[in-house]
C-alpha cells in the first residue's frame, strides 16, 4: 500500500459497516478525499475524538490498489476548542466547512482554498471579535477561487476604479460586481458603508470600526444563488 502524510481539516463523517466510519477530509496536499477509519466506533477506540468535525489533523493514510484510502495514524494539530465552546462561532465554522464540502467535488485539489479555510478557522478561534469579517472574507475567497468571483475594486461596466465618492453604488452579482451611478445597468442599491466593506474585503483588509453582518447577508444571498440551494447550516441557524 502507498502511504501519504497529509494535513487535513475534518469536514464530516458517516457510519460505515458495524464499527467503521468514513470521513470526508479537506487536505492541503490532495484536496477533498474520503477516508475509511476502521474500528473507530468501537468503545475501545482512542481515535474517534481526534477525528471530530473541524479538527485540523496530521494523518497518515494508506492507499489500496483499488484507490480506496484508509486512515492509519493521526495526530491532532488544532481542535479549535474556542470555536467548539461558543455556539455562535461553531455555527459560523460549520457553515464554512459545509460550503467547502458542497462546492468541491471528490478529489478536487485546491491548496489556496485550504489555506483560506485554515486562516478563517484560526481567526474565528483566536480572534472571535472579528468573526463576521472572517466569514465574509472566506465567502469571497471561495467564490473567487472556484470561478465565481465578483469585481469589487472597479465598476464592472465602465471600469472606473472604486472610490468613496461615487454618488450611487449598485451590486449585481450576475453582471460581475459593483456598478457605479453613471452606468445604467441595474443592481441592488447599497450604501457607502457596505460598498467600502466589500471593497476592503476583496483586498483582505479589516475595517475595525464596522460590523460585517449586513454585508454578510448580501454575500450569503450570492453563495445561495451560485450553489442553487440553501446550505443546511443556514436553514438551521439562520444567516450565521
Ligand atoms: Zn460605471
Amino acid at each position: 500500500m502507498k502511504k501519504h502524510n497529509l494535513t487535513c481539516i475534518v469536514l464530516k463523517s458517516f457510519n460505515y459497516k458495524d464499527t467503521d466510519k468514513i470521513y470526508t477530509l479537506f487536505s492541503e496536499e490532495r484536496g477533498k478525499i474520503s477516508v475509511t477509519a476502521k474500528g473507530v466506533r468501537k468503545i475501545t477506540s482512542k481515535r474517534a475524538g481526534s477525528l471530530d468535525t473541524l479538527n485540523l489533523i496530521h494523518a497518515s493514510i494508506s492507499e489500496a490498489k483499488s484507490g480506496q484510502l484508509y486512515l492509519s495514524e493521526l495526530e491532532v494539530i488544532d481542535p479549535f476548542k474556542n470555536i467548539k465552546n461558543a455556539y455562535d462561532l461553531s455555527n459560523k465554522a460549520y457553515y464554512l466547512i459545509e460550503i467547502v464540502d458542497k462546492f468541491l467535488f471528490d478529489q478536487q485539489e485546491h491548496r489556496n482554498l485550504f489555506l483560506a479555510l485554515l486562516r478563517s478557522l484560526s481567526l474565528l478561534d483566536k480572534n472571535p471579535s472579528t468573526s463576521d469579517f472572517s466569514v465574509c472574507y472566506f465567502e469571497l475567497r471561495i467564490m473567487e477561487y472556484l470561478g465565481y468571483g465578483i469585481s469589487l475594486d472597479k465598476c464592472v461596466v465602465c471600469m472606473k476604479p472604486y472610490s468613496d465618492d461615487w454618488d450611487v453604488y449598485k451590486l449585481n452579482t450576475s453582471s460581475g460586481g459593483l456598478i457605479c451611478g453613471s452606468c445604467s445597468v441595474s443592481g441592488l442599491h447599497i450604501d457607502l458603508t457596505k460598498a467600502r466593506q466589500l471593497h476592503s474585503l476583496a483586498k483582505g483588509k479589516y475595517l475595525s470600526d464596522v460590523s460585517y453582518r449586513a454585508v454578510g447577508d448580501l454575500l450569503k444571498t450570492y453563495v445561495r444563488s451560485v450553489l442553487d440551494q440553501n446550505p443546511k447550516t443556514l436553514q438551521i441557524f439562520g444567516n450565521v
